[in-house]
């Protein structure tokens, strides 16, 4: 049977046996335990030796942080990720800041995604009869990990892979998973996720956009706002009320919406980086066929929910800080104008203490991938973790711009930028964190209600 994660007996006070100059002989020839461990009879003494196994394992430590093992195959299946990557990304490859507003950098995200499509990376984890290889969510997660750290595109992974994929694994028909799941894994179309409107977020059952039913169809009219990757996706998961006289949960479906159906009308909105990536969507009279119904009408909020469990589990966002902590590390190990990062105590506390908050979120949502892995979906857990990546995010960011000091506030493409601009991009996007895919009130909510089993406020 196939080992998900495997977990070493860790223990801070051990040293390391596998590599370490203390297992290697460090104290050799020592007697007994004279340090604080006393008690612990028999365990070697840290020595001249100890010190140099802890600079070893400081050189390793932005990869490998615990001892938390995989099993050798899904060690294998990074180094073979990481292998790929190498090759497929430009080089010195600094990623597209995941933007689709410049028709270069589509066509790359596109080809790019077919290429990991062609060799069934884009959902591994799924059944392989869809497209996948019946990898594990581990597998899927550690895939999703190296994207992101590596800042490749993701041709709307999240939104496809990540959220409309599994939820219709979930609420699908048989006949609709093998129509429409070995397109998105293998890259060729791409998903966007139609809930928000403008009455409606946090309260999301209180949409208006209307589904009718005639005949073999539905009929759609309505509107909906920040629906991110709008303007490039190729279908959208769609919320719409089929039932508006029952209370406001109970009479919504969901529906796979083919983008180019006569009567939507995509708006591009600007963000707060002035960049384009979410959208107007508004609806009039779009003919949708019965069979693109997910889940039963009147069963929407049933897939949304799904869906939302599944949005919140994302590891990209914790990948793509811990990135920027480590770029930051390197940046403060070198020499600069205004003098020596490295030196300053606030930047060396700085530095440790966003690594240690980086290394957390890491470990929560391995957390959430080993809950995936077991058959489960997670739920206030994923919203455990949607809440630190978004505290993190705003955390690194800021950290960054202050580290930087003056040359952070400088716009990606100035000369004298450093880091490429990229940490001030950072700063005004870690706004909307605690924001999409529910705000960080709404997950607090849920894990007050559902984590602590406190009563419904
Ligand atoms: C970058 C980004 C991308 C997005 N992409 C998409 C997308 O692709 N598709 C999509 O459908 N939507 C998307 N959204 C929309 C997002 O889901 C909503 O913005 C979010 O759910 C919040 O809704 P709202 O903006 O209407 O705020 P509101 O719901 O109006 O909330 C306003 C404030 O009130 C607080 N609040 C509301 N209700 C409660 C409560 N019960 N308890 C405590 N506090 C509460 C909120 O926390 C918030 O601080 C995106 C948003 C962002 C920022």
């Amino acid at each position: 049977m196939r080992r998900s994660l495997l977990v070493s007996n860790f223990d801070p006070l051990r040293p390391r046996q596998r590599g370490s100059r203390v297992a290697a002989g460090g104290n050799r020839g020592r007697k007994g335990n004279g340090g604080r461990g006393a008690g612990n009879a028999g365990a070697a003494r840290p020595g001249v030796g100890y010190t140099a196994g802890l600079q070893e394992r400081a050189a390793h430590a932005q990869e490998e942080t615990m001892e938390f093992r995989l099993p050798p195959e899904t060690e294998a299946w990074r180094q073979e990720l990481r292998a790929f990557l190498k090759a497929e990304l430009p080089p010195e490859f600094e990623g597209d800041d995941d933007f689709f507003d410049n028709e270069e950098q589509i066509a790359f995200a596109r080809e790019f995604t077919k290429k990991l499509g062609a060799r069934r990376w884009f959902a591994p984890a799924w059944p392989e009869k869809y497209g996948g290889m019946g990898k594990t969510a581990i597998e899927q997660f550690i895939l999703n990990e190296e994207l992101a750290y590596h800042r490749a595109p993701s041709g709307g992974r999240l939104f496809t892979i990540g959220i409309t994929g599994p939820t219709m694994l979930v609420h699908g028909t048989e006949e609709q998973k093998a129509r429409y799941l070995p397109k998105m894994a293998s890259g060729e179309e791409w998903y966007c996720q139609g809930f928000s409107e403008p009455g409606s977020g946090s309260d999301l059952a209180s949409m208006q956009t209307r589904a009718v039913r005639d005949g073999d169809e539905y009929v759609i009219n309505g509107q909906k706002i920040w629906t991110s990757n709008g303007h490039v996706a190729d279908r959208m998961l769609l919320l719409a009320r089929t039932d508006p006289d029952q209370p406001k949960h109970k009479g919504i479906s969901a529906f796979i919406v083919d983008m180019k159906s006569p009567g939507i009308t995509v708006q591009g909105i600007d963000n707060i980086a002035y960049r384009h990536d979410f959208n107007q969507v508004f609806f009039e009279d779009v003919r949708v066929p019965a069979r693109d119904l997910l889940g039963g009408e009147n069963n929407g909020w049933y897939v949304a929910t799904t869906t939302l469990d599944f949005e919140r589990s994302n590891i990209a966002a914790i990948s793509g800080a811990r990135r920027t902590v480590h770029d930051l590390i390197r940046w403060a190990k070198e020499r600069h104008p205004g003098g020596r990062p490295w030196d300053k105590p606030e930047v060396r506390l700085k530095l440790a203490d966003l690594a240690i908050k980086a290394e957390v979120g890491r470990l929560v949502a391995f957390r959430t991938a080993w809950l995936q892995a077991k058959g489960e979906v997670p739920n206030y857990e994923a919203s455990i973790g949607k809440v630190w990546m978004a505290m993190l995010g705003i955390e690194v960011a800021n950290a960054g711009v202050n580290l930087l000091g003056p040359y952070g506030a400088l716009q990606p493409g100035s000369k004298w930028a450093q880091l490429r601009g990229r940490v001030l991009t950072s700063y005004l996007l870690s706004v909307s964190g605690p924001i999409g895919g529910g705000t960080s009130e709404i997950q607090k909510n849920i894990i007050a209600q559902r984590g602590l089993g406190l009563p419904r406020g």
